[in-house]
């Protein structure tokens, strides 16, 4: 792949950049794009966002004008790609991929899913939507996830928070994340003995040593056929169904919250999670917040500052 850099920028900074770049715009700017320049042989596309795309010729250095970090960030994504390279058919593989969602939030659960796709399902599968979630609304999700229920196998493990609150203190997460995508991915291949995929693929959330230094420690390890990626979905349907599973049933698991406690969950871990933890912690103490919350996030000292 091409030398490339994204970076995300403050409405102020992207104000400066579109006048930075004033004479060096491209005539056409792609859709939903702010604008879109070249400078040298780099191009820099600006989205309403804030995520600004730099690609080619010099665009580390480029997009390091605008977020000194980005540099660095490349860097170390080079090193984890480089290492795990995917066979360059991989997209078109009989493979399972292994996601998770949650694990950043607060409030809800950690949902983890591995699923099996195979060539002959790919058509359908684009038919039905199912891309990188991170591209749907949470209603496309929804759409898609209830339609793939009843097309291709998979395995779903959810992690409760009043479970992750009992496992985190002896596992780390990384650890937790391990077992987790290990399991799954170990129960669905029993699911589909004798068929064996010809690849796992592992949307990446540690190094590949990391992650086998972790599994060597978990029982019915799979080790064999392992890829990792980060942005797996992008390389395979399976990751980014897997994905879509998972994100259907966190967005359900806040929702059933919500019903439960009369007010809004949110995901995230922001200011409005300390909030809603500081009510959950008003009504019933601790004892309450370990049912919907990870305890161990910084907002759990946060919300009992609030009360
Ligand atoms: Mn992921």
């Amino acid at each position: 792949m091409s030398n490339s850099c994204v970076i995300k920028v403050s409405p102020a900074t992207l104000k400066k950049m579109a006048q930075s770049y004033q004479t060096n715009l491209k005539s056409k700017t792609p859709p939903y794009a702010e604008f879109a320049a070249k400078v040298g042989s780099t191009t820099i596309t600006a989205y309403t966002s804030g995520k600004v795309m730099f690609q080619g010729g010099q665009a580390l250095a480029e997009a390091a004008k605008w977020d000194p970090s980005a540099s660095t960030e490349k860097k170390a994504a080079k090193k984890t790609s480089q290492t795990n390279s995917l066979p360059a058919d991989f997209a078109s593989w009989a493979a399972v991929g292994s996601d998770e969602v949650g694990n950043g939030s607060y409030l809800g659960p950690v949902i983890v899913c591995a699923a099996y796709v195979e060539p002959s399902q790919m058509p359908l599968l684009k038919e039905l939507g199912v891309r990188d979630s991170k591209e749907l609304t949470d209603q496309q999700i929804r759409a898609i996830a209830a339609d793939l229920e009843h097309v291709i196998q998979y395995r779903k493990l959810v992690v409760t928070p009043e479970k992750y609150n009992q496992i985190q203190p002896n596992y780390n997460v990384n650890r937790m994340k391990v077992a987790l995508h290990n399991q799954a991915i170990y129960l669905l291949l029993q699911d589909l003995a004798p068929v064996k995929p010809q690849g796992i693929l592992i949307d990446q959330f540690t190094p590949e040593s990391n992650y086998r230094k972790y599994l060597a420690q978990e029982k019915d390890q799979v080790t064999e056929n392992l890829y990792f990626a980060t942005k797996g979905e992008q390389y395979h349907l399976a990751v980014a169904a897997a994905s879509i599973i998972c994100r259907t049933s966190f967005l359900d698991a806040l929702d059933e919250a919500s019903r439960e406690l009369g007010f809004t969950v949110p995901s995230g871990a922001g200011p409005k999670s300390d909030l809603a933890a500081a009510k959950i912690l008003k009504r019933g103490g601790m004892d309450l917040l370990n049912k919907y919350a990870k305890l161990h996030f910084a907002n759990t000292e946060k919300a009992k500052k609030k009360l």
